[in-house]
């Protein structure tokens, strides 16, 4: 039978946190040793209970915190909180490096959504134009998603010099209506109850288009992801940025 791997939570009373709690407790290979909240006593928790990896989806400036705390008790960082700077990955990698840890920063931890982004890459150079629109949750603060700006600025990035055709209105009878343009890219959010992440890349071409549309219907996307990444970085002293990496995917 292989080891049970012991794993913590920082962030396990929130949306993504108590979801993945939920599912490593009934996970056979994984021991979850337990949850990290606000104020709680970090140094005191990871000298308790020793984990070998310590999930985050807090907030950019606790993640980093704990991480880095993590890392010094021997834990791999797994750490789905956005927003991290790239000193701050940087500084990481450096951590994981000098103690032989592997560890991870991914803003996406969903497989279907990471594999929408390379599909769409690989979509780019064929097609002259492409929309993108973004669907989530009401409470979301931001828009565009962090996923929709980094998907427009890779297929922008994969045109190679050509860019693509971004056709505004002759007139805009609601402004906004054309959406918001990066790198040529339109993007759309949509902010509706009833969502949680979604997103479609839609690709035009004369008398036909190509759509990739990824769906979240719940939390529970982040499951296969974040379970693969625990696995990966406690057995190899590697420093992962991105899903994408981890999955060995590369369009070049
Ligand atoms: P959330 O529901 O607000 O949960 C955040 C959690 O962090 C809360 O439980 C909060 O504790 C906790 N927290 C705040 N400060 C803390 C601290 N100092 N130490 C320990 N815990 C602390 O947010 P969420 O929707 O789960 O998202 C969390 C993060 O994950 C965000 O950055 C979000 O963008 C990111 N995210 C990433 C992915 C991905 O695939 N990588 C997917 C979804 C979301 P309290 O309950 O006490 O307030």
């Amino acid at each position: 039978m292989t080891e049970r791997i012991k794993v913590a939570v920082a962030g396990h009373r929130g949306r993504v946190g108590s979801v993945l709690v939920a599912a490593f407790q009934s996970e056979p290979n994984i021991d979850f040793v337990g949850g990290i909240g606000r104020g709680d006593d970090l140094a005191a928790f990871l000298h308790e209970k020793r984990p070998q990896a310590l999930v985050d989806f807090t907030r950019p400036s606790e993640a980093v915190h704990n991480a880095l705390a993590g890392v010094a008790a021997g834990a791999s960082p797994v750490i789905g909180t956005t927003g991290l700077s790239a000193s701050d990955i940087d500084k990481l990698e450096t951590a994981c490096q000098a103690k032989r840890l592997g560890g991870i920063v991914a803003p996406n931890f969903a497989v279907g959504a990471v594999l929408m982004m390379h599909l769409a890459d690989i979509a780019a150079p064929h097609f002259d134009a492409v929309e993108i629109i973004e669907m989530h949750h009401a409470a979301k603060l931001d828009a565009p998603s962090g996923t929709a700006l980094s998907t427009a600025r890779r297929v922008a990035a994969r045109r190679k010099g050509k860019s693509f055709e971004y056709r505004k209105s002759e007139k805009e009878t609601l402004p906004g209506t054309r959406g918001g343009e990066e790198g040529g890219v339109a993007v759309h959010s949509v902010r509706l109850p009833g969502f949680v992440a979604d997103q479609e890349v839609i690709f035009g071409l004369p008398g036909q288009t190509l759509t990739i549309a990824h769906r979240t219907t719940s939390r529970e996307a982040y499951v296969p992801g974040v379970l693969l990444a625990i696995r990966k970085v406690t057995s190899e002293p590697r420093f992962y940025r991105g899903l994408d990496q981890l999955l060995g995917l590369s369009v070049d």
